[in-house]
This record gives structure tokens, sequence and C-alpha cells, in this order.
């Protein structure tokens, strides 16, 4: 008992915390008592108090295993931070030089450090040397010899997932950790995991030999995240530029699979006038702490990222995180999502699935070993799995991690919000189960869907089972509905999945007891995704469903205002816009800039009285505006519309700019023109005092001041062949610069 208060009063005292989260403190006694652990807790949990705080009471030096090098530095000047030694707590890794070496091995030879932090590519190196019978031979020996000269209290191997090819981060050092141990000498070794499955919990304990230790499970049920899976259809931007606008001044993540992606869309949600940025591997240091940095401090709303972002990012508060391709694997999407609602709050997880994703992501890994490939393949098939199921989605995750989830419904997932029919599938099932009893329970899913079908494959075949009194008892039965029965009798618990050899169905005594007296057996079917794909970034809304008497009345007001202003009408809005205007009914300054043709300036010199009209005529005649505002696309071309903006800015002559954009002149003043449109207001009258007179220029002025229209062809007409095109043209975009926007 003594040592219950102690512990308590040691994290005080260390760590300013008054009670331990969780099983921390068990966890801990474990450890001190001698024991090989395993700890399974989700990220956030505490996992690294489970041997911090050990360490620094406990007899000897601790040392650490962990994969993330940036965060090691980080840990230590925490711990250092919090004890009066100096030194107590050290790294090694690649990034040390010789001199910060040295430091490090006084510090520890001098027994000031109870805390070591190792990359795992730090612990071993391989030496040849001559073996008795003078053969060259490699031997593993300890990278920093001077660790054999200390008392190793224990060994924690953080992120032990990476020992596991089926985890979702595999590192091949840490296959050698084991070795590093026996050369150091053997101490108590903790395993600390947020995300395993029973095959890499398995592989963990067998690769670090500790099949003894004794397991610490929290729940990994996250009740305060919401799970959606969506069909990857075309509009998919559209959609999560929606999303975002529902959640105004939310922190969220989305991870997309490349990096190009990333980027992409970045651009899109910026267009959009959402506060994102883009995150790689591929951006330099300086510019990715800058982004997590405006992220925390929330400077940017949202973050478009490769998986790269997130490990060890610490916002409580992210509100969803959205998933624009299917993750390779279920564990990362479980990772991934993690990230949400760490406060407990709201968390919304959204995945946008497609077929045609999982094909590709297949294709990626053509390229690779057999056997990775076989287990990425297994990998996507799970997530694949996940995506079709109409099951709850947080009783697959769950099960996936070796959870019952007890109820049926959590009441906090697309599918248990808008659940599907159940259909009786007793009969099915029961030709499943003696399928998988017929071929000696040992064949994965695919195989026993060919068998049940009778579909003589070749590897049927070579096993003879199509000679089998089962083969093709389902025959006459839909097709779709086999992958349902075996994972929701997977999740039921009549099959279990083989640790050992992964993928392998078994029957379980519950299988057994079915085949043997058949009950009823309830299941969903799966979802049907359509497969359209993503939308290639097209260009402005359709105006099918024009509001007639809006546009009427648009055009009414435009003309009131023109006279009052003194303007020919196409100068306050163009048609189109109000063509537009009259079918996505904007009823704010802000969406009114999503309106083709209106940019910032329109919206605010003349926007108000036509969305105040917009306003009035939607409640009186109780018009539902369409939910689809548009959203603005990132125009190939914008980069150097952006750039001719500049140049003019800074006075080029615009026939230069022309050239150094390798544009023709008339087409320079197409780009011109269309940004004048768009509603930007620039000023060219740096270049035009320079090649026209100026009576020449109030001439053309004032005849589009006149004018009822502003077509060239009926300019050059109209003004009697006087002008050049070119001179024409120069004029109305310095007209429209000045008194349309
Ligand atoms: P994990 O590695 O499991 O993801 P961490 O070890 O990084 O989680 O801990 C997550 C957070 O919980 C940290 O901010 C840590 O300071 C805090 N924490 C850990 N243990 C306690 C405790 N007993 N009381 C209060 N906060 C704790
Ligand atoms: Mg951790």
């Amino acid at each position: 008992m003594a040592q219950d208060i102690n512990l308590t009063q040691q994290l005080k005292h260390y760590f300013g915390f008054d009670k331990f989260k969780g099983d921390q403190e068990t966890i801990i006694k474990n450890l001190m008592a001698g024991n090989d652990t395993f700890v399974l807790m989700p990220t956030g949990g505490g996992k690294s108090l489970c041997y911090q705080l050990p360490s620094l009471i406990m007899d000897g030096m601790a040392i650490v295993i962990s994969p993330l090098i940036a965060l090691m530095k980080n840990q230590v000047d925490v711990i250092n931070g919090m004890s009066e030694v100096p030194g107590v707590a050290h790294y090694l890794n690649s990034s040390l030089n010789k001199a910060e070496i040295e430091r490090v091995k006084a510090d520890v030879l001098s027994g000031h450090t109870k805390l070591l932090y190792v990359a795992p590519e730090s612990l071993l190196k391989e030496e040849e040397e001559k073996d008795e019978n003078g053969n060259t031979v490699t031997v593993k020996r300890v990278k920093f010899s001077f660790l054999l000269d200390v008392k190793i209290s224990f060994y924690a191997v953080d992120e032990a997932h990476c020992i596991s090819e089926w985890g979702h981060d595999f590192r091949p050092e840490y296959r050698n950790i084991r070795k590093a141990v026996d050369i150091l000498g053997r101490a108590p070794i903790i395993a600390l995991t947020a995300t395993a499955t029973d095959k890499v919990r398995s592989d963990i304990k067998k690769t670090l030999g500790i099949p003894e230790a004794k397991e610490f499970k929290s729940s990994f049920n996250r009740p305060n995240l919401y799970y959606e899976v969506r069909n990857k259809t075309k509009d998919i931007d559209t959609q999560i530029v929606k999303f975002i606008k529902q959640h105004p001044g939310k922190s969220g993540i989305i991870y997309c699979l490349s990096r190009k992606k990333v980027e992409e869309l970045a651009e899109v949600l910026k267009v959009n006038d959402i506060k994102a940025a883009p995150y790689h591997a591929g951006l330099d240091s300086a510019t990715r702490s800058q982004t997590q940095d405006d992220f925390l401090m929330e400077r940017i709303d949202v973050i478009v990222a490769t998986i790269a972002f997130g490990m060890g990012i610490d916002k409580p508060d992210v509100r969803f995180v959205i998933h624009y391709d299917i993750p390779k694997s279920l564990e990362g999407y479980y990772q991934e999502t993690g990230r949400a609602g760490r406060d407990g709050g709201e968390g919304i997880c959204i995945a946008f699935y497609s077929y045609n994703d999982l094909k590709k992501l297949e294709k990626f890994m053509e390229g690779k070993p057999v056997a990775e490939q076989d287990i990425g393949r297994q990998l996507l098939a799970e997530t694949a799995a996940y995506a079709e199921s109409s099951v709850c989605r947080r009783k697959m995750l769950l099960h996936y991690f070796g959870e019952e989830y007890p109820k049926d419904n959590c009441g906090n997932c697309d599918n248990c919000l808008h659940p599907k029919k159940k259909i009786e599938a007793g009969k099915l099932l029961l030709i499943v189960l003696k399928a998988v009893a017929a071929v000696k329970e040992n064949f994965r899913q695919d195989y026993i869907i060919d068998f049940v079908k009778g579909r003589a494959t070749d590897n049927i075949v070579s096993h003879h089972h199509d000679e089998l009194e089962e083969f093709g008892a389902g025959e006459d039965e839909n097709d779709k509905l086999w992958n349902p029965v075996i994972r929701q009798a997977l999740i039921a618990g009549y099959l279990k999945k083989d640790v050992e050899n992964y993928g392998l169905l078994k029957l379980t005594s519950a299988g057994r007891q079915f085949i043997k007296k058949p009950t009823s057996f309830q299941i969903v079917e799966d979802h049907e995704y359509k497969d359209d794909g993503p939308r290639e970034t097209t260009g402005d809304g359709a105006t099918d469903a024009l509001d007639g008497v809006l546009f009427k009345m648009l055009k009414d007001l435009r003309r009131d205002e023109a006279r009052k202003a003194g303007l020919p009408p196409y100068v306050i809005f163009q048609d189109v816009s109000l063509e537009q205007m009259a079918t996505m009914y904007p009823v704010n300054l802000q969406e009114l800039q999503q309106i083709q043709g209106v940019g910032a300036g329109k919206s605010k010199r003349y926007g108000k009285k036509f969305i105040e009209l917009i306003k009035k005529y939607c409640q009186e005649n109780d018009i539902e505006r369409p939910e689809e505002l548009r959203v603005r696309t990132v125009a190939k071309k914008s980069m150097l519309k952006v750039q001719i903006i500049q140049a003019i800015d800074r006075q080029i002559p615009l026939d230069d700019i022309a050239e150094a954009k390798g544009l023709e002149f008339e087409e320079l003043l197409d780009e011109i023109e269309a940004i004048v449109y768009s509603g930007t207001k620039i000023n060219i009258d740096y270049f035009i005092d320079d090649v026209m007179d100026d009576d020449h220029v109030d001439d053309i002025y004032d005849y589009f001041m006149e004018s009822e229209t502003d077509d060239l062809d009926t300019a050059v007409e109209e003004l009697g062949g006087d002008y050049t095109e070119d001179e024409i043209r120069l004029v109305r975009i310095k007209f429209l610069s000045e008194q349309a926007n």
C-alpha cells in the first residue's frame, strides 16, 4: 500500500497531475514488479507516462525506442524541465553530432540519465569479422558501446505496431529490437501502441519475445466520433466545400493520398474563401512547422494533408477529419479519424469511397514483393468491407480491433442513423459454414465465395474441391449476398480469421453449433456505390433552372440602378450574372460573390439591392433555395491571371507582358478582359497614355458610356472604323474597370 501513496506522490511531484488516467497505475506497478507489459491505449490516453514515471523512480536507466525522431527532442525537453537533475533525459538518433553524443555519454555514465530515447536504427550496427575458420561474417553490435556499461531498468517500445507488417506503419529496424535487448542485457520490456489488431498484437509479442506479457487494453471506442462513408462522386470538391461552409470556423483535417491532390484541394478551398493550407513531406520543414503552428493557433481552419500530418499533433478540438481517398488500412483510418474530437466534443469523420481508388491502390502495389502485396491487398479488402457494409461502423471498427461492441445501433454513424432493412440469411450462413468446414478451414473469403458459387477456378480444381458435395451449394442464391454474409458472420462470431495465417476462415464453436442446429440469421445488404469518379474541375454552373420571373425583376432593378448611376445596365451586372442569380438565389454578399462575373468589388458596390430583392422574392414565394451553391473551381489559368495583374501593377507595358508570357497581344487582352469581367479592378492608364491620343480615348470612352451594349463588333461599327479593335478593347477595359468594378 505504501507504494500506492508513493506513486501518486511521485506523479504529483514530477508531472503535477493529481491522479492517474485509466490503467496507468496498474501498468506502472506491473512493470516495476519486473514483468513484461503490453499496453493498448488509444491516442491521447497517456501512454508516455507509463514509462516516463517509472524510469524516474526505478534504479538504473530506461531505454525508450521510438520511431518519431522529431518528437524525441520535445519529450526529452519536457522531462528535463520537470526534474532538478540536469541530463535526466537524453536521446540518441541520427540528428546528433559527435560533441552532442559525448554529452549524452558523459551523463549516462555518471548515472544522471534515467531515460534515454533511442531511434531503432541507432541501437545496432553491423560489422564484418572473421570467424574461427577465417570466413567473413556479419555480426550485429551495439552502436554506442557505452550503453553496455549501464544498468538498464527496462525497455519501452513505443509505437510498437511498427514491428508488424500488418500494422499501418511498418519499420524494418523494429525487428532488431529483441536482438539489441539480448546484447545490452535483458530487463523487463513494455510495449505500447494505440492501434493493434489481433494479428499485430500477436506479431508484437512474438517478435519482442514477450509471449507472457500482461496485456492492458483500454476500450478503443470513441463515442463522440461520428463515422460516415460517402460515395466518391464527381462533385466531391463541392461536397467538401459545402461541408466546411456549414461548419464555419471549425478546425478540420482532410487526408489525401497524393501530394498533388493535397496541393490541388488546398487551392480549391482557398479560392472558396476557406482558410486552408497544404501539408506534405515535400514541403520544406520551415513551411511545415509554420503550417502546424497556424493550425494550432487557428490562423487556418483546415489542413489538407498526406498522412505525414498529425503524428504527435495534439490539437484537442479538431472537429472533422475527412478522407478524400480510401485509406490503405483500417488501422491507418482509425488512427487518423482518432485525431478528431480528442476533447470529447464533436468529431465528424467522413470518408469518400470509390471502387476506382481501390483498384488504383492495388495497382500501385504491383511493383512490391509478393508477400508485401498480399498483405497490402488484405488490408485494403478490410477497408473496402468497412466502407461497403451497412452494419454499424463502430461495431465493425471495434470488431477489427478485437473488441466487441455490445449494441447493434450506436446512434452515431451513417448506418445507424439510416438503418437498412434486415433480411433473413440463415440458409446462406449454413451454406458458408458448411463450405468452410468442407475445405478444412484452410482458405480465405474469396476462395469460399468461389466455392459456394460453384466456380471451378484453377485454385479450386488443383485442390480437388470441385469434387466435394458442398461445391456450388449456393449457385442459385443472390451473388451479392456472400460478402455481407461472411463479414457479418465474422462480427456475430460464427467465423473468425486465423491470426497466424491471417485471413484463413475458421469456424468458432458457435459456428459449429449453427451447423448442427441452424437458426435465424439476419443481415443487412451492402451499400452499392456507383462509380462515376471524381470530377475534373469544370467551368461554370448551369443555368437550366432559371427563374424567369425573378430574372425579369432583376433586369428591371438593373435598369433602374443603371439609370441612377448614369451607366449602361451591363456595367452593373452582365446578363449571365443575372441569370445565375435567378438560379442560385444568393441572399448575402458572400453568396453573391460566387455568381459568375461578380467579384468582391461589384458585390460591394451594387450587390445590396440585388440580394435584398432576391431575399424578399424567396420569402414571398416560399422558395427553397438550392443547397448547392456554386463552388469556385481553380481555373487552370488562374496563376497566369495573377501574374498578369502583378505585372500591370508594376506598370510593365502590355506588349512586354504578352511577350514574357508567350501570348499574342490579343490573347493577353482576352485574359485581361476576363479579369475585369470577373470584377477585378485594374489600371492600364500608363499603357493607354503611352500608345493612344487622349481625345481618341475620350471618344471611345464616351461611346461606351452611351451604348446599350459592350459588344465589340457593334462598337467597331458604331465608331465608324476610326479605331482599331485593339484600341477599342483597351479603352473598354479601362471603362469597365472604372465604371463596373
Ligand atoms: P499517447 O502517447 O497515449 O497518445 P500521451 O502520452 O502523449 O498519449 O499523453 C496525452 C496527454 O495526456 C498528454 O498531454 C499528457 O500530459 C496527458 N496525461 C497523461 N497522463 C495524465 C494524467 N495522469 N493526468 C492528466 N493528464 C495526463
Ligand atoms: Mg505516444
